[in-house]
């Protein structure tokens, strides 16, 4: 069983500050390559890839530094295939596969290239492959250090054999996998919050005594075939003032019930109001239960000393960014990362 402090050691020492930047290290993955250059593969939908810059760029407001963070590596091949089929990375080498995962319609040229792409689509996949490096990273630095943050990934909707929902590899049961054969822990929970049903990660992880799946999302719309999460609470839009009641009473069930040693939060945004994915209409959360929502759930692991990394997930649009900020910077202040006072966000 992996337990960590939260009392943080930067408090104290001949130069306080300074140790506060060092410390974000700790707690903080990102890479500058996780901002996809989406018109230079032909895609002009409204996702929001850019969330770990956001986050980082209004952190550094608030630091009056730019926080250090730790750059990750691309998964390897290996890695990938302990969850997915080997066919079905090889289709990934098709641009015409990731037609599909993105749901488009359009047609390739002869490179593979989409309307006005200047790269091939398939080559999108060295993206992937590096943010879902992220989440790995995230996780072994959360069970070393407490609580880590990885600015990206959250890919949860793909399956063993097939992309979905804008997700090609999961980097989520791909780290649930990687950490239990490591042996860095030995009961994991993953906490989804996106809109959408983890349907992928669920379908993944199934069947394994070690691995505890929960999932609030919406009842209502994609997936229309949901998975079998081992904790499913699906959230009706006539329901949605019970949220975070909702939230709290099912995982702390859950939590009680499976007693994990490593948490991996997969903290989508897309639930929010701001979010501007046609989809996501049935659930509008205001910023302030959304605000609620990131500090009920880093509490409740930090409380129980329970390692914990996140991953972003879905979130469309300009302004998801801000719900991705307030966790990352309760996950930073739990770990004991100062914020002064005067720059405090309301
Ligand atoms: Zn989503």
């Amino acid at each position: 069983m992996t337990t960590f402090s939260t009392d943080s050691d930067c408090h104290g020492g001949p130069d306080p500050s300074r140790k506060r930047f060092a410390d974000t290290r700790r707690h903080l993955v990102f890479h500058p390559q996780y901002q996809t250059d989406l018109p230079a593969y032909g895609l002009n939908q409204p996702f929001a890839l850019d969330r770990g810059a956001m986050v980082l760029r209004r952190l550094t407001m608030e630091l009056g530094q730019t926080p250090a963070y730790e750059t990750p590596r691309p998964l390897e091949r290996q890695q990938v295939t302990r969850v997915h089929t080997e066919a079905y990375l090889e289709s990934l080498t098709q641009s015409s596969t990731w037609l599909e995962i993105f749901e488009l319609k359009e047609e390739l040229d002869a490179l593979g290239r989409l309307p006005g792409a200047v790269k091939p689509f398939h080559t999108i996949l060295d993206d992937f492959l590096l943010k879902a490096g992220g989440t790995l990273l995230s996780a072994r630095k959360a069970i070393a250090g407490g609580m880590c943050a990885n600015l990206g990934g959250g890919y949860h909707h793909a399956f063993p054999d097939q992309g979905r929902g804008f997700c090609a590899i999961n980097d989520v049961a791909i780290t649930v996998h990687e950490i239990l054969r490591e042996k860095l822990a030995e009961r994991v929970m993953v906490v989804d919050v996106d809109f959408h049903q983890g349907d992928g990660t669920a379908r993944c992880l199934a069947g394994r005594k070690d691995v505890y799946t929960f999932s609030i999302h919406s009842h209502e719309g994609w997936p229309e075939e949901k998975s079998v999460s081992n904790k499913d609470i699906a959230v009706a839009e006539k329901d949605q003032a019970r949220y975070l009641e909702m939230l709290q009473d099912g995982l702390a069930a859950s939590v009680q019930e499976f007693q994990p040693d490593f948490v991996l939060l997969v903290d989508g945004s897309d639930a929010y109001e701001k979010d501007v994915l046609p989809g996501t209409k049935f659930l509008k959360l205001p910023l302030s239960v959304m605000q609620k929502r990131s500090e009920f759930i880093i509490d409740l692991f930090a409380e129980r000393k329970t390692p914990l990394s996140l991953v972003f997930a879905g979130g469309y649009g300009p302004d998801v960014w801000e719900v991705h900020y307030h966790t990352v910077r309760q996950l930073l202040a739990r770990s004991g990362v100062t914020f002064g006072a005067a720059a405090r966000i309301t």
